[in-house]
């Protein structure tokens, strides 16, 4: 048995022991003609081409937010994802349209009409990272669970089945070798939110910093704040173009930006003139007042759903600076809810 065994062993086994037994191989031989050595002849890839920004908009019931699709002919960055799940789609077969996958998502604040629509985005785009800034990001995690539970009656079958999940964006965007600058702002429109500069194309994609003909949302009542953003931008480049989060997407200048201002003048002007016998009346006079001022806005809803918190918030502000002015202590303003 023994021997039989031994016979046996497998082929692998018999050309190891072959191998072991066998004289080492000579070392090799100088050559006595030097060969040259071959270098493959690899073809640099072409410069990406250049970037370009197309836009995707809500209908006006989605309130006319804006998401933006920044690429070149290999790389695509989407800029704010929607609100309802059928837009959300809609934006996903836009991004399939261009047969690419996005590098990167990213998110200029955290308002579930710019949030909600990413985890439809994630669900068709696995593993496509979203960023935000650290304010933006912390903001998104306190309030977007939330958020998306007390919209759900609201939105019925159109809210998303869950949240996104968001990335802490660290340095800038990056699209062909062009840094995307980001930048973060504090008060305004909204407690915190980031603009994306495309320095190649002079553009500044400044979410809801920026509307186009769509009413302001003013909820948060920091007008002083949100004029100051877009007045320091108008000491910057002439040429550069700001791109609005609603309303029609097409970039503006300085008009666009002074157009922001006399919106946020006009409404708090209308607001204030605002009478009736009890806080409801107010509030549907001082939207009156603001439609008439503004007939051609489009997003009345926007009245409805900010009116009431603007003018306790407003109120609230008023008091705080009185009780300042005389040199007492003042009480800041509740922070508003979210949209
Ligand atoms: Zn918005």
């Amino acid at each position: 048995m023994t021997k039989l065994r031994f016979l046996t062993l497998s082929p692998a086994v018999l050309a190891l022991a072959c191998a072991s037994s066998a004289p080492p191989a000579p070392p090799p031989q100088p050559s006595a003609t030097p060969v040259a050595p071959v270098v493959a002849k690899v073809e640099a890839p072409p410069a990406p081409g250049p970037i370009t920004i197309d836009a995707f908009t809500a209908p006006d019931d989605g309130g006319a937010v804006n998401s933006y699709l920044v690429q070149n002919d290999r790389e695509l960055i989407v800029v704010d994802g929607q609100m309802v799940v059928p837009t959300a789609q809609a934006l996903v077969e836009k991004i399939k349209a261009t047969k690419k996958t996005p590098k990167a998502f990213f998110l200029t604040h955290a308002h579930p009409d710019h949030f909600l629509g990413f985890y439809v985005l994630q669900q068709a785009f696995p593993g496509v990272p979203l960023y935000a800034t650290a304010g933006v990001k912390a903001e998104f995690d306190a309030a977007a669970k939330p958020t998306l539970e007390g919209m759900k009656g609201m939105l019925g079958a159109a809210a998303p089945a869950g949240t996104a999940t968001v990335t802490l964006l660290e340095g800038a965007l990056e699209l062909g070798g062009e840094k995307l600058e980001v930048v973060e702002l504090k008060g305004g429109e909204h407690g915190v939110s980031a603009i994306v500069r495309v320095p190649s194309l002079k553009a500044v994609i400044a979410g809801d910093n920026v509307y186009n003909n769509v009413h302001n949302w003013m909820k948060d009542c920091d007008g002083k704040t949100w004029i100051g953003h877009l007045e320091s931008w108008k000491q910057g480049d002439p040429a550069t173009v700001y791109y609005p989060g609603h309303g029609a997407a097409k970039g503006g200048g300085a008009e666009l930006l002074d157009a922001n201002i006399a919106y946020i003048q006009g409404f708090e002007a209308e607001v204030a003139k605002a009478k009736g016998k009890d806080d409801a009346a107010v509030v549907a006079d001082a939207k009156k007042l603001v439609l008439a001022k503004f007939p051609s806005h489009r997003g009345p809803q926007f009245l409805d759903w900010t009116m009431a918190d603007y003018l306790k918030c407003s109120k609230a502000a008023a008091k705080a600076a009185k009780a300042s002015d005389a040199g007492k202590p003042g009480k800041a303003p509740a922070a508003s809810p979210k949209k």
